[in-house]
């Protein structure tokens, strides 16, 4: 398409960023016609991205322009069970400022309790005027902690969050170790790396319960059993100083606590851990003598193997190894988890407002928030960024938290979510194809500027600009307050180093100043307060309820004798886009555990536990481990039978470092619900190759 053609039909291309919660954050060409999106592509922009997307970016249009869109504020009429009418932006914060006073003036401020995580990875999108306003008005504080907490505590602790191996490093590895996570539904910009390796003769080995795309063109795949990754890396860890493989000048030089390590690893040979994790011997050892053998060796930590209750340690266990077996000094060497702390600010920087030291609630708590807390009870859920009607432990606690007559919900979204359909507000938000944004990327080391493309969708507007408003309203605004996603994209940039904001604000794409490719232990060095690595953190030790690198093995009974994990998918972003799924998501089983239970592909089937139950159709998959079985994340209450998600089945207990979620530490049983409803090639058509997370 030629530029007469574009003025012709009046086309124009933007370039932005994506700010999901994804690890790439990839640079995308947004093609507009006539002010709508017509295309989302990849640009190339960002090295990384290299002009490809997912598909689930592809059709984020669908979000802007679907049915699930919200037009314009609503307020409920008649209580909880009355019905939505469209209402004026001015009457909607009206309503929401009177009753926060009220509210604060009956109970208390921390009686408001609000909640956000990651729906938008953006500077501005959260921890902006919404932290100001929150924080000045006195409501109870929210901890993050839903995903990230105990792999970001172990990394912090170990390294101080030294940056990590960049993506195109690792076409330098020989030895390249993908551990709890899959690339292929998040972070996929890896994968070509990846092969890069392998057709240059480096070995893959993927740990992961699930036989993925990666795993089936590994060296060895190692189907661990959920929650027992720790072990797996301790027996490593107990195998290299046994063996006198361990890079003891590098310790002595480069850590702290390496005895208390090999003491805490030293009950975990091969065999003992192999039993506990499900594996064959055998392969463990192998992998074991690889790492200790072939350089350079790098590790990509993921987040599946910290969404259970050994899982600070299970990170702590495999973020440790680069240090035992001297893995960094080389390119392609070391380990990669998230590079969030690449870029040195910090919210703070900008938020102006010190945080008050109100009421912490964890939101994991969310269901025993609502229904238990007193001191004040909570009175105003204020929702975004977020969908915790399905995202959260302990799904029918929180359900029968957000029923509560007496709540007062308002959730600010850009689509009619689960939790939106709860509420007593409902604010129609801006997506990032609407409004300006800051994206650093966690996979990667880059921080992009994200910019309009087209105008507000109907009502729609940034959450910048709603918080201010409503600051505003409740007499909080300080003059010269950020009222507008540019003026508050000025005062973020303003914090910054003026060569970032003047690169940021120019090409719109700036590399961390370590040069975006670091050679850990070269070019980065742990950010930890002595410089060292620090293997066995005393601090946490004492935290930790069963003790740093300790098992604690699941109470599972005969009862519930199968795992259920929820892994990420190539349809969702956490749960969102989960409106645009179609028809229920399979339950994944592998043959031999639905033979005994009489079950085959197109049951309907209920999976219980002593939480709830989850109602779906069964789909045999021999890719899953045996007694394990997977129900995709992210899914929207109308994409299962019942109206349950997994997470009615996952309990509010909390890991053992970072105060995570366990979703991957549940125990369920399934049987039939009725003999063969749905058709077996239906079922295929949903989930096979559909990118149902299990393959
Ligand atoms: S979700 Fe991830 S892979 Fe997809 S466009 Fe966004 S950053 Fe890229």
């Amino acid at each position: 398409m030629g530029d007469d053609d574009n003025l012709k039909w009046g086309r124009s291309t933007v370039d932005t960023v994506c700010p999901l919660d994804c690890p790439d954050a990839c640079s995308l060409a947004v093609t507009v016609e006539k002010g709508k999106v017509l295309r989302i592509d990849g640009s190339h922009a960002h090295d990384a991205t290299n002009g490809y997307i997912c598909a689930k970016v592809r059709r984020f249009s669908e979000r802007v322009y679907g049915e699930a869109r919200i037009p314009y504020p609503l307020v409920r009429d008649g209580g909880r069970d009355g019905e939505f009418r469209k209402a004026s932006w001015d009457d909607a914060l009206d309503l929401i400022a009177s009753r926060m006073e009220a509210i604060r003036d009956e109970w208390g401020a921390e009686a408001i309790l609000p909640f956000s995580y990651g729906g938008s990875n953006g500077l501005l999108t959260q921890d902006t005027t919404d932290a100001r306003l929150f924080r000045q008005f006195g409501t109870s504080r929210l901890a993050r902690t839903v995903c990230a907490m105990p792999t970001s505590t172990a990394n912090q602790a170990l390294y101080g969050k030294m940056p990590g191996v960049t993506y195109s490093d690792y076409r330098y590895a020989r030895l390249i170790i993908v551990w709890g996570a899959n690339p292929s539904s998040s972070g996929v910009h890896l994968i070509p790396h990846i092969k890069a390796a392998q057709a240059a003769g480096a070995a893959l080995v993927v740990i992961d319960p699930r036989r993925t795309n990666l795993a089936r063109q590994a060296d060895i795949h190692l189907a661990v059993k959920p929650g027992t990754d720790v072990v797996v890396a301790l027996a490593i860890h107990r195998f290299l100083f046994k063996q006198g493989l361990a890079d003891q000048e590098f310790l002595d030089e480069h850590a702290n606590g390496a005895a208390q390590l090999r003491e805490r690893a030293s009950e975990w040979t091969i065999d003992h851990a192999a039993s506990v994790a499900g594996l064959d011997p055998e392969l463990l050892e192998n992998v074991a003598e690889m790492y200790a053998d072939i350089s350079p060796a790098v590790i990509r930590c993921g987040w599946g193997l910290e969404r259970n209750r050994n899982g600070g340690n299970a990170a702590l266990a495999v973020l440790a190894l680069p240090t035992v077996a001297g893995k960094f000094g080389v390119r392609g060497g070391g380990y990669s988890m998230s590079n969030s702390g690449a870029w040195r600010h910090s919210p703070e920087d900008w938020i102006g407002v010190p945080e008050p030291d109100t009421r912490l609630v964890n939101m994991n708590h969310l269901g025993r928030a609502l229904l238990d807390y007193r001191d004040p009870p909570v009175q105003m859920l204020f929702v975004y960024n977020c969908n915790p009607a399905v995202t959260m432990p302990n799904q029918n606690k929180v359900l029968e938290g957000l029923a509560r007559q007496d709540l007062f919900t308002v959730v600010f979204d850009q689509v009619m979510t689960d939790t939106a359909a709860l509420a007593d507000v409902v604010l129609p938000a801006t997506t990032f194809l609407e409004s300006y944004d800051i994206v650093t990327s966690y996979g990667l080391s880059t921080m992009q500027l994200a910019k309009p493309a087209i105008d507000a969708v109907g009502e729609a507007r940034p959450n910048v600009e709603v918080f201010a408003e409503l600051a505003n309203r409740l007499g909080l605004a300080a003059s010269g307050e950020h009222g507008t996603d540019v003026e508050t994209l000025l005062a973020v940039t303003g914090t910054m180093p003026d060569e970032v904001g003047r690169d940021l604000m120019g090409a719109g794409i700036v590399t961390d100043p370590a040069g975006g490719a670091p050679i850990q232990f070269v070019d980065v060095s742990p950010r930890t307060p002595d410089g060292k690595v620090q293997l066995f953190p005393e601090a946490l030790d004492h935290q930790t309820p069963s003790g740093l690198y300790r098992y604690q093995e699941h109470p599972a009974t005969d009862e519930y004798p199968l795992s259920l994990i929820s892994p990420a998918t190539e349809k969702t972003i956490n749960s969102s886009l989960g409106e645009l799924r179609r028809g229920p998501a399979s339950l994944h089983m592998h043959p031999d555990d639905a033979e005994p239970r009489g079950l085959s592909t197109g049951d309907t089937v209920r999976m219980f536990n002593p939480l709830g139950e989850v109602h779906s159709p069964l789909r045999l998959n021999p890719d899953m481990r045996r007694g394990t079985v997977g129900l995709p994340k992210g899914l929207w209450r109308m994409s299962t039978l019942n109206g349950s998600t997994a997470n009615a089945l996952v309990s509010d207990d909390l890991t053992d470092i970072g105060g995570g979620a366990v979703f991957n530490d549940v125990r369920v049983e399934v049987a039939r619900v009725v003999t063969v409803s749905l058709d077996a090639e239906d079922v295929s058509k949903w989930s096979a190759g559909s990118g149902d997370g299990v393959h």
